[in-house]
């Protein structure tokens, strides 16, 4: 996965993961899984009880109980069939009770991913077009005017383990992250250009996670053409989105309320924007104010689309765009004394898993720790951590560590999270991953 290994300040290449989605086929592959030219037919033929199983560990049917969406490979003792990558399987109890049914991915840690808890449910092309369709109708008062882009389906969190869907105005940014998502890749397509009725459907699942189940990275056109000049509207604001390169899905829709927020607190500040990407937090406080903005990306091909959203909204030319390694440009920021009201950190994941949390902790606390140094007394630090290793209790102990160094007093005047088209299922912890502080220098 991304930065881990590299050395302070290398996290060049890292790109933010929306959910610590997937890895992760059912009792017999889908046919078109196996067969990419066959035409998908609505509900293969199948019996709803699989022949193939995983019979888990005694003691080890808890996590099920409870509804937690992963079944990892240390919980298997017996292996019924011959399972394949993306085939779906029975989930039993060491005493023979039925739990759950779910997408093996015999390659990865997480050995399956559960796609219903009812012993009664198939896993067919219907099964998942209607997962697909009550997600997305769950979003429905997220499009207006104002708004044109959401987070259409977000994996375990939505029901459906490792599929990704953002709508950015009439195209859909697809990232299939596992085994399961792969094997009913044809039918989650189908089902997608029937619920939205969109021209364009493009595939990003370019992503170093799928390495984790044996799956190449893939991305291109997967119904239309590929779309060439994508435009969005959040909060007023325009964007043009690469979705065919960009990172991610082309845009992180999951900053989008506190893009909001932060706008609030620009007007007539300094400020500075750093982990920018292609301007969000930057525009937003060009669009309510500021005096001056300094806008920092280590990503040529961000810092471009970044000042070409800012020409597409025709805003004050108060900005200035600088492609640099953030975690040099605020040593070089500080030397030169510099004072700003409000300063936004929205750093890459630093810790994809709990093994990199000592080494991102101090990455996190040398960032906060400089951008406190140069608020002036009353400005705004809104910091973030998208690590899935990094709990809000430990993220504002590393912040509050940063001030004690930085010598400044500071209290938290808000908590951030994700927008509520990243929902956080209550039985899947482990996708609450973006958190944030609002924290104010006294
Ligand atoms: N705030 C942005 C999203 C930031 S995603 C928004 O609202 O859209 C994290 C960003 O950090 C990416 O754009 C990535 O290019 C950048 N990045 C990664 N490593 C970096 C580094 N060492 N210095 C500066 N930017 C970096």
């Amino acid at each position: 996965m991304s930065p881990p290994g590299r050395p302070k300040g290398e996290y060049r290449s890292a790109q933010r993961e929306g959910t610590p989605v997937s890895e992760g086929r059912p009792a017999d592959p889908p046919p078109q899984a196996r067969n990419p030219g066959a035409p998908v037919r609505a509900s293969a033929p199948r019996v709803a009880g699989s022949a193939k199983a995983y019979v888990l560990t005694p003691g080890r049917e808890k996590s099920l109980l409870h509804r937690h969406p992963w079944v990892f490979s240390g919980a298997i003792d017996k292996v019924r069939g011959d399972v394949q990558s993306g085939d779906t399987v029975d989930i039993i109890a060491a005493d023979g009770r039925f739990l759950a049914r779910a997408a093996a991915s015999p390659a990865s840690q997480i050995r399956a991913r559960v796609w219903t808890f009812d012993a009664g449910e198939t896993v067919d092309a219907k099964f998942i077009e209607e997962r697909l369709r009550r997600s997305i109708a769950r979003r429905a008062n997220l499009f207006n005017s104002e708004h044109d882009a959401a987070r259409l389906v977000h994996a375990e969190s939505d029901g459906v383990p490792g599929v990704i869907v953002d709508r950015f105005g009439g195209t859909l940014s697809v990232q299939l992250l596992s085994a399961g998502a792969e094997a009913w890749r044809d039918a989650i397509v189908d089902a997608l250009a029937r619920i939205t009725g969109v021209a364009s459907i493009v595939e990003r699942s370019d992503v170093e996670v799928r390495a984790l189940e044996q799956l190449p990275e893939r991305s291109g056109p997967l119904r239309g053409a590929a779309p060439a000049d994508v435009r969005i509207v959040e909060h007023g604001v325009q964007y043009a989105i690469d979705v065919a390169a960009g990172q991610k899905t082309g845009f992180y829709l999951d900053q989008r309320d506190n893009r909001l927020r932060v706008r609030v607190l620009a007007r007539d500040a300094d400020v500075l924007d750093c982990f920018c990407y292609t301007g969000g937090f930057a525009l937003n406080a060009l669009t309510s104010g500021a005096r001056s903005v300094l806008a920092v990306d280590s990503s040529a091909d961000a810092i471009a689309q970044a000042r070409r959203n800012a020409a597409l909204n025709a805003l004050p030319d108060r900005i200035e765009w600088v492609e640099a390694d953030a975690f040099r440009h605020l040593r070089l920021l500080r030397d030169q004394n510099r004072q700003f009201d409000l300063v936004i950190l929205d750093p890459p994941k630093l810790a994809p898993t709990v093994r990199h949390v000592e080494r991102a902790a101090r990455a996190y606390k040398d960032i906060n720790l400089l951008a406190l140094k140069m608020l002036r007394p009353g400005g705004w630090l809104a910091t973030f951590s998208c690590s899935g290793g990094v709990g809000i209790e430990l993220f504002q102990k590393i912040v509050a560590g940063a001030a004690v160094d930085a010598r400044v007093d500071a209290q938290i005047g808000g908590r951030l999270g994700p927008s509520a088209d990243h929902p956080v299922s209550l039985s899947f912890p482990e996708g609450d991953y973006l958190k944030g502080l609002l924290v104010q220098r006294m």
